[in-house]
């Protein structure tokens, strides 16, 4: 079975689901497309107030609502709650704003009054992981909601449960039938609705390797596309960097959500001057995190999502060290089944190390030396992903001039990584390309449709340059 909730601290099989028939698939695809219909003649104002009721509901069920991400993919209950009000934030943002984004654009030309019009583009496939159960969805959902495009969306296998929630409180929102369908899909399946010729655009977040395979079925049947991938962003510790702020983000930026986020900071990329010291404070911290029950609020470090994925990332761990590169740092063990991967740090990682480039997504700090800030940029860029990044300088200043150097997405300067409903978020080279949030990312499955009027034919005084020649 395909779907399946474990949870990964007391390994647990909670539930498993078959996957969705051709008839249900059919059935919901038909039910979008009827919705995307009607939702072209309804103006956006029509729709917002369901966002902000989803946004009460998120708030009023928080709890529970949290409880099914750490029991499905093993995050600390509080940082499922902080998910939850994201969410919920999400929603009421595009809530009051969708309508001044989506608003017509008037555009000054000779050829008449002219305005762009943002309409709905149609049925949309979602392909979400598990990582943000919600809050991946509800950066799909949301604005396009309120644009006007119904959404069929696949989950990932081990969030099955997350999907049904998030679902039902979308429904439960008074979101019309047809507004968000999940469907428990096989890739085969996924292919074939990405193919379906009511599906006008798809969304991906996930690796590069689920991206590659849905970006080149939706490339075969020219269907619009925005990729969220994966990354190696790089933390910069600048030469005149304050190593109190530095030592206080640093641990924070890597084990977050037991460091399975796209933008977790990967590679610390310190300059010599604090190297020694930036080790010794992370070993210090990495050293002090408490394993233990997610739902216990004293526990620092959740259990990874799954079985899995700890024994991949300990094949990497393992490769990188067989390749030549330091455990400086290993956490003690714990005495525990559950999936946890104990905190990491490896040093001397080469060039031509099997962990360098590669995204460890876990608990694993890879931390490079380098002689200045010049050095620290260059190595920031010599990779083929570019999703987030972080600097710490002397100044906002002279962060903010080293963050525009790097090949990447997103920069933050002295302070940590965050994901907000204004700001956007995406990235470039292989850790994808389109944005979500903030105004791009309403933007992205819009038909932007061009209407110019006028209440003569214009006279051709260009000569036929841009206007049809007079026969
Ligand atoms: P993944 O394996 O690519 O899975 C993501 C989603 O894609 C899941 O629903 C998965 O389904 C589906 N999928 C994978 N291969 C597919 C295929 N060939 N056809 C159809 N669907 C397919 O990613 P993951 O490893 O679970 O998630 C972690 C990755 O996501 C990391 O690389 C992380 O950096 C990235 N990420 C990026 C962002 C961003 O915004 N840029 C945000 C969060 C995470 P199954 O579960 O059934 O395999």
């Amino acid at each position: 079975m395909a779907y399946q909730t474990t949870n990964p601290y007391t390994n647990e099989v909670v539930k498993t689901y078959e996957n969705a028939t051709p008839e249900y698939v059919e059935e919901s695809l038909a039910k979008a497309q009827k919705l995307y219909k009607e939702w072209r003649n309804d103006p956006v104002a029509t729709r917002v107030p369901v966002l902000h009721r989803l946004a009460q509901l998120f708030r009023d069920e928080a709890d529970s609502l949290a409880k099914v991400l750490t029991t499905e993919m093993g995050k600390l209950f509080t940082e499922a709650q902080g998910e939850v009000e994201l969410c919920a934030m999400i929603a009421d943002y595009y809530a009051d704003h969708a309508e001044e984004m989506l608003k017509p654009r008037a555009i000054e030309t000779i050829a008449g009054e002219a305005q762009l019009e943002n309409h709905p583009l149609g049925v949309l496939m979602a392909v979400e992981p598990w990582n943000f159960p919600y809050y991946q969805m509800m950066r799909i959902f949301a604005p396009n909601f309120a644009v006007g495009d119904p959404i069929v969306f696949k989950h990932a296998a081990i969030t099955p449960g997350s999907a049904l929630a998030f679902e039902d409180a979308v429904r439960r929102a008074g979101a019309p039938d047809g507004s968000l369908t999940n469907l428990f899909l096989s890739y085969d399946q996924v292919s074939q609705v990405v193919a379906d010729k009511r599906v006008q655009g798809v969304a991906l977040t996930g690796s590069e390797r689920g991206g590659v395979a849905v970006a080149e079925v939706a490339g075969k049947y020219l269907k619009k596309n925005t990729m969220e991938l994966g990354g190696v962003d790089a933390f910069i510790v600048a030469e005149d960097a304050n190593m109190a702020d530095v030592n206080a983000v640093a641990p924070r930026a890597r084990l977050y959500n037991a460091g399975q986020v796209c933008t977790s900071s990967k590679r610390f990329i310190v300059t010599a001057n604090h190297y020694d010291e930036f080790l010794e404070s992370l070993k210090a911290a990495f050293g002090s995190v408490k394993l233990g029950d997610p739902m216990d609020p004293t526990t620092t470090l959740a259990p990874m999502n799954s079985k899995k994925a700890k024994e991949k990332l300990q094949a990497q761990v393992d490769e990188a060290i067989a390749g030549g590169a330091t455990a400086y740092f290993v956490h003690d063990a714990v005495a525990s089944d559950g999936q946890f991967f104990l905190p990491t740090i490896l040093t001397d990682i080469d060039k031509d190390n099997p962990a360098y480039g590669k995204e460890m997504f876990g608990p694993v700090a890879q931390v490079y030396k380098v002689a200045n800030d010049d050095e620290a940029v260059e190595l920031a860029n010599d990779a083929d992903y570019g999703l987030g990044g972080i600097v710490f300088a002397g100044s906002a200043e002279s962060g903010a001039a080293l963050a525009s150097r790097i090949e990447t997405g997103m920069v933050f300067v002295n302070t940590f990584f965050s994901s907000l409903p204004e700001l956007e978020f995406g990235g470039v080279k292989k850790s994808g390309f389109g944005r979500e949030l903030g105004q791009t990312g309403i933007s992205s499955f819009v038909n932007q449709e061009l209407v110019v009027k006028r209440e003569h034919p214009n006279d051709d005084e260009t000569g036929g340059l841009i206007l049809p020649h007079k026969f």
